[in-house]
């Protein structure tokens, strides 16, 4: 990348101005707003772009994408701002902030809702409850429709209706050579094959189309509390929940701390149905000792809400995921709760950190096979996730070795289980890596297992140049392969 001088800059923003429609707006480190334009949900995945650019259309990112390549400077697209590796972040470089483009617009009688590549799926999900529909979306709804989407991305919906890619139509979008195209099922099927996992690596998304749902009655769910002296029958009820699999229902459920020394085991449920038949599912749950149930009929919608609180922008961030195949061993369980409390006794500063097991109905996701888009983490198993947030950078070092360590011993315990595992006559047979919970860094087989070579191919023909180098890594080091 070229190192750029200040006078560089400004010319090359007012070049922007110049050819930018009417709304766009152009910024530098001399504007007002610049700090608050570099914020991201992470306080450490801040970086100091040279210039944000926020379009208004597609033109605007075609000319900023060949101004960048022709400039040789780094190229960085921000959705929401929620990945925590700084992947919509750049040191130097030009960051393209979609967030002027967040319009939703929805058929109700095709039930196709196209979103814009900036909205955050509280757009979404408001724009769709208008017209009594849901798209499956993401769980907290103060995060990216971009990032999340091109990822794979789980939701409450996902045990009905597959992950959000399997629910989209068609994208726009901007690639490297700053071309406008759209990419479906019978318009460029390989890019948008590609999309579908790997999408941050193919250029920049100015709208989704997704297929929505019919919701036109409440859902039944919320947010427990539960005693932490209740995680050998939790583990017991999550472990039963997953053999039953009602494509309806979903379960998050982990660990947080209150003090250093006090720790609760936070659960979110849902189902699409009627109360009755939701509180039967979950009595095993209910009826256990809580320290607070705030479940009931609710707007789909809202759902969606519950978690924004606790896991709110500003802190510093780190998020690690891998895998686990039920039955959840309670051992296991047991172990990642103690890592945990040792953690935030050492580092108090890191209470606010917590650890989730997604338990969501998997057998939908096996109606696409495992190479029907990019996405390889298909299996009978759940994501575990470790979300780490602190205060002080002097943590940094230490609070993401310690996540980097948590992640790789919860893939070694995965590995053992999948050997034996075959759960309805299902071998786990997916990636065991989820690359939306931070998988900067984990490239190649390990996210995408036998994808990764079609990938690496069409990579070649879309970005031979690496222009989108943020999202996965298709490019292996040295190599050029
Ligand atoms: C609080 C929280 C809750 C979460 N909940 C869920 C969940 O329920 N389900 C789930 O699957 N995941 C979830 N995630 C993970 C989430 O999918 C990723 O963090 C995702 O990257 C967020 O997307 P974003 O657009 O907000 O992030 P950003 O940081 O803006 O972008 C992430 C990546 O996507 C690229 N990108 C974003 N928009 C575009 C676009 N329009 N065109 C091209 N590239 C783009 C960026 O360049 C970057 O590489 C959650 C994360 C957080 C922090």
């Amino acid at each position: 990348m070229a190192n750029i001088t200040d006078t560089k800059i400004e010319s090359l923003a007012n070049t922007l101005r110049k050819e930018f429609s009417h709304g766009a707006t152009v910024i530098t480190s001399k504007s007002e707003e610049y700090q608050e334009s570099i914020a991201r949900w992470s306080s450490a995945a801040e970086k100091r772009a040279a210039i944000i650019v926020f379009p208004v259309c597609a033109e605007d990112v075609s000319n900023v994408i060949k101004l960048a390549t022709s400039n040789r400077i780094e190229i960085a697209v921000r959705g929401g701002g929620h990945s925590t590796s700084g992947s919509s972040s750049t040191e130097g470089g030009i960051c393209i902030d979609m967030s002027k483009l967040r319009k939703v617009s929805v058929d109700p009688k095709a039930k196709i809702v196209v979103a814009e590549g900036g909205a955050l799926w509280a757009d979404v999900d408001k724009a769709a409850a208008e017209h009594e529909l849901a798209v499956v979306g993401g769980t907290v709804n103060t995060t990216g429709v971009g990032g999340l989407t091109l990822g794979g991305g789980y939701g409450y919906l996902v045990g009905e209706h597959g992950l959000v890619i399997d629910n989209l139509l068609e994208v726009q979008m901007v690639l490297a050579d700053g071309n406008i195209v759209i990419a479906s099922r019978h318009r460029e099927p390989k890019l948008f094959w590609a999309v579908r996992g790997a999408g941050a690596s193919f250029g920049v998304i100015l709208s989704f189309t997704f297929r929505a749902h019919e919701m036109n009655r409440p859902v039944w769910g919320g947010t427990l509390a539960i005693d932490i002296g209740e995680i050998d029958k939790v583990v017991e009820f999550a472990n039963r929940f997953l053999e039953k699999s009602d494509p309806k229902s979903a379960l998050i459920w982990g660990f947080k701390a209150l003090s250093a020394n006090t720790f609760c085991i936070i659960a979110a449920v849902f189902y699409n149905g009627p109360e009755p038949l939701a509180t039967d599912l979950f009595s095993g749950l209910i009826g256990l000792k809580l320290h607070e149930n705030f479940t009931g009929n609710r707007l789909y919608w809202t759902m969606n809400t519950l978690l924004n609180e606790d896991l709110k922008a500003g802190p510093r961030r780190s998020m690690k995921g891998s895998a686990f195949i039920s039955p959840l061993d309670l051992k296991f369980a047991k172990t990642c709760l103690e890592d945990l409390r040792n953690l935030i006794q050492k580092i108090p500063d890191a209470s606010m950190s917590i650890m989730v097991f997604e338990f969501l109905p998997f057998w939908k996701l096996f109606s696409f096979s495992q190479d029907c888009t990019a996405f390889a983490n298909r299996g009978a198993y759940g994501n575990l996730l470790w979300i780490m947030g602190w205060t002080q950078a002097d943590h940094d070092k230490e609070i993401r070795q310690w996540t980097q360590d948590m992640s790789s011993k919860s893939r070694q315990e995965f590995e053992k289980s999948r050997m034996t595992a075959r759960i309805g006559g299902v071998v786990a047979d997916g990636v065991g890596e989820y690359f939306n919970y931070d998988g900067i860094g984990v490239g190649g087989t390990q996210v995408f297992g036998d994808n990764f070579a079609q990938l690496q191919k069409l990579k070649k023909k879309y970005d031979p140049n690496n222009v989108f180098s943020k999202g996965p890594q298709l490019v292996l080091p040295n190599t050029g392969a």
